[in-house]
C-alpha cells in the first residue's frame, strides 16, 4: 500500500511537470557526467561556448580541439611528426580532426588553419596539421552530477550542479559547478553540446 503511494506521487509530479519526455535515467545522468568531464580533465572549468566562438580566443579552441583528442583518441588521430628534424615536437594531429571536436562539444565551428599559442604551448600549423609536444598534463579533474534540471520550456536544455574532484584522488572536492547544455545528435547518436560550465573552488 505504501509503495503504491509514494508510485502515485511520483506519476502525479510527472504529470504535473507537464512531460512528454522521460527523465534521465542513472545510465544517462553517468553519460552527462563524463560529458561535462570532457571539459575539467582539460581545464576548461569556467568557459561558455561564445567564449570559445570568439577569434581572439582562437588558442583556447585549438588547445582543446588537440589536446581532447591527445587524451580520448590518441590512436585515431595523433601520428608521429615524419619531418626531419621538425622543431615544433614530435606529434602531428590533423586540424579538421581538432575542428571537430570543437565542433561536437562546444557546438561551434572554428576554422584552424593557423599556429596557436595556448599559455606557452606552441601549436605549429603547417600542411592541415597542427605540430605540438605530448605532455603529461597536471592533476586531472573530472565533473560529477548531482542536481539535474530540465528546462521547462525546451526540454532539451539542461542544468547541472555537482562537483568537480580530482581524478586520481576522487575524495579530493576541487569545487562546485553549474554547467548548462543541451542534447544534440551527432553521427547518428544522442550527445551532449556545452552552453557554459561554471566552477567555484571550494
Ligand atoms: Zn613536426
Amino acid at each position: 500500500m505504501k509503495m503504491r503511494k509514494i508510485f502515485l506521487a511520483m506519476v502525479a509530479i510527472f504529470l504535473f511537470a507537464g512531460t512528454a519526455f522521460a527523465a534521465p535515467n542513472a545510465a544517462e545522468l553517468k553519460k552527462m557526467s563524463t560529458f561535462i568531464s570532457n571539459f575539467t580533465e582539460l581545464g576548461f572549468l569556467n568557459v561558455t561556448a561564445s567564449h570559445i566562438a570568439r577569434p581572439g580566443h582562437y588558442a583556447d579552441a585549438v588547445f582543446f580541439g588537440v589536446w581532447h583528442n591527445y587524451v580520448n583518441n590518441y590512436h585515431a588521430t595523433i601520428a608521429q611528426c615524419h619531418v626531419e628534424n621538425c622543431q615544433y615536437g614530435g606529434l602531428t594531429i590533423k586540424a579538421a580532426d581538432a575542428e571537430r571536436s570543437v565542433k561536437r562539444y562546444f557546438g561551434v565551428s572554428v576554422k584552424m588553419n593557423k599556429s596557436a599559442n595556448h599559455v606557452g604551448q606552441l601549436f605549429h600549423y603547417a600542411d592541415s596539421k597542427f605540430h605540438f609536444e605530448g605532455a603529461d598534463g597536471d592533476t586531472t579533474y573530472y565533473a560529477k552530477i548531482t542536481k539535474l534540471e530540465i528546462n521547462s520550456d525546451n526540454t532539451n536544455i539542461y542544468t547541472a550542479r555537482g562537483i568537480i574532484f580530482n581524478a586520481d584522488v576522487p575524495s579530493e572536492i576541487y569545487g562546485d559547478f553549474t554547467a548548462h547544455f543541451k542534447s544534440q545528435m551527432w553521427q547518428g547518436k544522442k550527445t551532449y553540446v556545452l552552453i557554459d560550465i561554471r566552477t567555484r573552488q571550494r
